[in-house]
């Protein structure tokens, strides 16, 4: 049951437009059970144009062509897959009486080049296109499904909305697509691999796929069922597996983010958190501050990147930094248990580190990052050596500190 998409437009081949309309009908068929094996992007040329549509009738089920039915001579796709399938077009007066309308209503003449949206293939059901002139089409040729829609994404989605999904429905047996994902922190995609692939190399379905984004990496089940609870039934018998495994590292199993999870914890445990940050500028707040309801145990803190300041607002003793640098140890924990003192929050939590690209030296390299966390029961401090460049180390951070403030609150 595996569809192909065929975007056509010697547009969509420059860096100025994007194929945005596979991404749209990507999610609309998954959701029916039918996955997407290829997409092709191919420009308003005849012979490039019939050599992608017929190698999609090779090997695929379902083929969608969008864009290339417009009224202009490079709109070529009714054109080039009639001819693929050896069929010949002929004028279709109902659909030539709907153009002419359509002008008509706006007063103004009818350029004669839009009748090339009237041609229809032998044996092609038309698709009515209520946001535009060029009506898409729907051909069946020896078990295959060919589609042809609308460029403009606002005339596709309804074409393939209104004309479509109900067709769809009637001929592609019932299975949907459930996906579980997890993410995991402090760990590197490889090692995620490398201890998880054991469990998940025996499955067909779920299948699994590893993903390392910004924000640590995601590991996505995606079950193929006849319905919801076989879905999640196929979802647990290996996500149960991938959970023990990975335990801890573990931060989200329903999509939350971790400063979600971290909000979460500190919401259920009625506990504040305020923040001094140094080498992160404040990403570490506005990370916090995303999430809705923050405020509700998000104190605030300080961005002090000069010693002066960070004497004057986190209570930092000038001479820690004097006999230890500002990006040390002591300074982390100093940032930490006096930003908490000064605010009264639960928990502070302070960053001191070198994010480069200048500024790093042998014995402190750029990357270096202390991230200390006060609470109740002292203060504890974590060294990192962090990759990347400035932006990078930057972000680290922040995930660092959230992650150190999530085990915190789980112990
Ligand atoms: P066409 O049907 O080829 O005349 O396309 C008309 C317009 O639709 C193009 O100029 C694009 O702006 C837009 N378009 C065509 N194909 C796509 C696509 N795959 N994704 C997003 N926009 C598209
Ligand atoms: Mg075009």
């Amino acid at each position: 049951m595996d569809a192909e998409i065929i975007a056509v437009g010697s547009e969509l081949l420059t860096p100025f437009r994007q194929d945005t309309n596979s991404l749209y009908l990507t999610d609309k068929l998954n959701a029916l059970g039918i996955e997407v094996r290829y997409k092709t992007i191919v420009g308003d040329d005849r012979a490039r144009i019939a050599v992608v549509v017929r190698t999609a009738l090779e090997r695929s089920r379902w083929i969608i062509v969008t864009g290339g039915l417009g009224p202009t001579e490079d709109d070529l796709s009714r054109e080039v897959v009639a001819e693929v399938l050896g069929r010949p077009l002929h004028e279709d007066s109902r659909i030539r009486r709907r153009i002419e309308l359509r002008f008509a209503r706006v007063g103004r003449a009818m350029p004669p080049n839009n009748l090339r949206q009237a041609q229809v293939p032998e044996g092609a059901e038309c698709l009515e296109n209520k946001m535009g002139t060029a009506p898409g089409l729907w051909i069946e040729q020896g078990g295959a499904v060919v589609i042809l829609l609308p460029g403009p994404p606002r005339e596709l989605e309804s074409v393939f909305e209104s004309q479509c999904l109900t067709r769809l429905e009637l001929i592609v047996p019932r299975t949907i697509l459930r996906t579980r994902i997890y993410k995991v922190i402090g760990l590197a995609e490889s090692e995620v691999d490398h201890r998880i692939a054991p469990l998940y190399n025996s499955y067909n379905n779920p299948v699994t796929t590893i993903l390392a984004t910004p924000n640590g990496i995601e590991i996505h089940l995606r079950a193929r069922a006849a319905d919801d609870s076989a879905a999640e039934a196929l979802l647990a018998e290996l996500g149960d597996k991938i959970e023990s495994e990975m335990g801890e590292s573990i931060f989200s199993t329903g999509g939350e983010t971790i400063e979600e999870v971290v909000g979460r914890h500190l919401a259920l445990r009625h506990k504040t958190l305020a923040v001094a940050e140094s080498c992160t500028g404040g990403l570490l707040s506005e990370q916090l501050t995303r999430v809705a309801g923050s405020s509700n145990y998000f104190l605030g803190g300080t961005v002090c990147y000069s010693n002066e300041l960070k004497t004057q607002l986190a209570g930092v003793p000038g001479g820690l930094m004097a006999e230890h640098g500002a990006v040390s140890k002591p300074v982390a924990q100093a940032l930490a248990a006096g930003i908490r003192r000064r605010t009264g929050a639960s928990i502070g939590v302070g960053i001191t580190g070198i994010a480069g690209p200048a500024g790093g030296s042998e014995n402190k390299p750029v990357g270096l990052v202390f991230i200390a966390l006060a609470d109740e029961l002292g203060v504890q401090v974590r060294e990192f050596r962090f990759p990347g460049d400035r932006d990078r180390v930057r972000l680290h951070a922040a995930m660092a500190a959230l992650e150190m403030i999530r085990r915190r609150l789980r112990d």
